[in-house]
């Protein structure tokens, strides 16, 4: 089926979509190349819909939160970027020792956070300064050293192509460090947190404990895209790479972060290829040095 004629049926069925959108717009990185087009999606039976219209026409799509974690490649991407940012909402039961939270999959995880200062969620404050939104962290189990969104995790509501979409209670899943059991390609539509209930007064305090940390350690004048490798187990992937003398290393207008090492940023005018090249200079001399494999962390689609 031409894009034409799926765009047609895509305005037929009321969902919003852009054309040609470069990556810069669709990712925290701000570079990129562009996707075909880019859909919106704004409640789950719009998602459910669209899933199986892309299958079935056999579209190539992928999906996005918040593109906080994630590289379209120069070349950009010939189908459909699904993204999930329209797809909002968040609702909470209070009982008397804890709180149920069902929020939808788009909705960003830094309201998630204030909900928790305002209610007393304890432990919300390890997802403090995340950004994204809910249902990108719960694919990529965000988190900090403190704790990370699956531990709060009860039930998703979630599809995979071609089929109708069901829940997965938290046994059924597994989650480790930046890890989960799903496979990329199950889509996060709704989820079900619980939290134990602590004061307010506290998880404020935490919170802005954990924001001021960011501030010092991290880059967050420029875009990026967090940590690009995952730390390996008992050490850090940022300590690896300063020890490589690889801080501050330029490439295009991509830079390894003077402040953290795990931190590539967009200098300006960066290019998709730029960060790549920068990744692979640094695995390979941490993997010279220290005889360890650094696993990206960050996501990557798209060709060229
Ligand atoms: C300044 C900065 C600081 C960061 N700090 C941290 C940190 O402390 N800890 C941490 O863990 N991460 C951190 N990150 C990385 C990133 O914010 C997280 O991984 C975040 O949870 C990604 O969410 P997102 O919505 O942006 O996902 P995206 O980048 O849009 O997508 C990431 C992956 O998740 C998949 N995905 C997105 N939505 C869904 C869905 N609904 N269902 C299924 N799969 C989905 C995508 O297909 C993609 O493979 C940081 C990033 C930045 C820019």
């Amino acid at each position: 089926m031409r894009l034409k004629k799926i765009l047609k049926k895509l305005r037929g069925e009321g969902i919003t979509f852009e054309l040609d959108l470069p990556g810069r717009r669709l990712t925290s990185f701000r570079l990129g190349g562009e996707v075909a087009a880019a859909v919106f999606p704004r409640n789950i039976k719009e998602v459910v819909w669209l899933l199986a219209f892309l299958e079935q026409e056999g579209i190539p799509y992928f999906f996005l939160g918040g593109g906080t974690n994630l590289i379209i490649k120069d070349g950009g991407f010939p189908g459909l970027a699904v993204s999930l940012r329209d797809l909002r909402g968040l609702d909470f039961q209070l009982e008397p020792e804890s709180v149920t939270v069902s929020v939808l999959s788009g909705e960003p995880l830094r309201n998630l956070v204030s909900l928790g200062i305002k209610l007393g969620l304890r432990g919300v404050e390890s997802l403090a300064g995340i950004p994204g939104t809910v249902g990108g962290a719960i694919a990529m189990n965000a988190g900090t050293p403190e704790g990370a969104i699956g531990d709060f995790l009860e039930e998703i509501f979630v599809v995979f192509p071609g089929a109708s979409p069901l829940k997965l209670k938290a046994r059924d899943l597994s989650f480790s460090y930046r890890k989960t059991n799903l496979p990329q390609e199950a889509l996060i539509l709704q989820a079900t947190l619980r939290f134990l209930r602590t004061s307010p007064l506290q998880v404020a305090q935490a919170v802005g404990e954990m924001c001021r940390k960011r501030a010092k350690s991290q880059p967050l004048r420029y875009p990026s895209a967090g940590c690009v490798f995952k730390n390996p187990p008992e050490d850090s992937a940022g300590r690896l790479i300063d020890l490589c003398g690889l801080k501050g290393k330029r490439h295009g207008g991509a830079q390894i972060s003077t402040r953290h090492a795990n931190f590539i940023i967009n200098r300006g005018g960066a290019r998709a290829r730029d960060v790549l090249e920068l990744m692979d200079m640094a695995r390979e001399a941490v993997f010279k040095k220290f005889a360890i494999c650094l696993e990206p962390e960050v996501r990557i689609v798209g060709q060229g």
